[in-house]
């Protein structure tokens, strides 16, 4: 599922090693979800744990100054995006330029004046939020509203790196809706697309925990990505998912209704193995399905080895 643009209060994290200063910028800030940091590798922890929506950040401290820690903040993928707003006594151009040249979005200078701290704080949030915004609606797809292969790439990239580190594993599934050309050209492609929005919405509800996503991969093709070693489950779940919305399709050669055929792999993005190669096999997985008869997901654990096809329940014996 794709998170939404935040409805609560920004957050804001401000770094002084003064606490006197800290105090002043807080009071000139109400109604904001403040955090505070009194030292540049406390504010770098709490940027990472916490995804502030902006910082406002001094420039000189003892061990790490404010521009190591801008270099820091701007160099780590899931800091980068977060806007930067110096709070220093220093009044040489050049260290404002030296601030602008790192990554920061502006510059307020000690002693600060309540109002100018709300003003600039208020533009900058804004400007985030617009980005979000933009961000968010350039991820989803336009036909079906769910994720798109931008995004579906983009967490896959992620989540592999995530899963590297944390030694979990990772499923991931490519699906295509069966005979999806001749859907197309006896019902037309009105009903074709109704037939692509109805299946990624079902996978899209039925994929929901919390790092779970679906996303359009491409015409009649859908990609998950899972946490979790479960994959022959997860892809009945998926079989189950599409064949319980009962879409009649009076060309297909494998039922009644639309099915899907489903390649999955369950993987530990091991040192030595990419989420390219990952994909690349569930899409081979993905064509020995199609081969094998489709309605039918063939799924390969390369953790415990094992290699086995997946069939569809007969409708009688679907979880209700
Ligand atoms: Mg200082």
């Amino acid at each position: 599922m794709l998170k939404s643009v935040r409805n609560t209060p920004a957050r804001i994290l401000i770094v002084d090693d003064e606490p006197a200063n800290i105090q002043v910028l807080a009071e000139s800030l109400p109604g904001f979800d403040l955090r505070f940091a009194t030292s540049a590798t406390r504010a770098l922890e709490l940027a990472m744990e916490q995804a502030p929506d902006l910082i406002l950040l001094d420039v000189v401290m003892p061990g790490m100054d404010g521009f190591d820690a801008l270099r820091w903040l701007k160099a780590e993928s899931r800091t980068q995006h977060i806007p930067v707003i110096f709070v220093t006594t220093m009044t040489e151009v050049e260290d404002e330029e030296r601030g602008f040249a790192y990554g920061a979005v502006d510059y307020i200078q000690k002693p600060v004046s309540p109002a100018i701290v709300r003003a600039r704080v208020r533009t900058h949030l804004e400007l985030k939020r617009q980005r979000d915004l933009l961000e968010e609606h350039a991820a989803l797809d336009g036909l079906t509203g769910i994720a798109n292969r931008r995004r579906f790439d983009q967490e896959l990239g992620r989540s592999w790196h995530a899963a590297q580190r944390s030694g979990l594993p990772l499923t991931l599934m490519l699906i295509d809706v069966d005979q999806f050309k001749r859907f197309n050209d006896y019902y037309g492609h009105s009903p074709g697309d109704e037939c692509l929005r109805r299946v990624a919405s079902a996978l899209d509800h039925a994929f929901s925990r919390g790092e779970d996503l679906a996303a359009r991969y491409g015409g009649e093709e859908f990609a998950l990505l899972l946490a979790g070693a479960d994959g022959a489950s997860q892809a009945q779940r998926a079989l189950a998912a599409v064949q319980a919305l009962q879409i009649p399709h009076a060309r297909s050669d494998s039922g009644l209704f639309v099915s899907i055929s489903v390649g999955v792999v369950t993987t530990l993005a091991a040192p030595g193995t990419s989420a390219d190669a990952a994909m690349s096999l569930a899409d081979g997985l993905l064509y020995a399905a199609k081969n094998g008869g489709r309605d039918r997901a063939e799924v390969d654990n390369l953790i415990t080895g094992e290699r086995v096809t997946v069939q569809s329940l007969p409708s009688s014996e679907l979880p209700s």
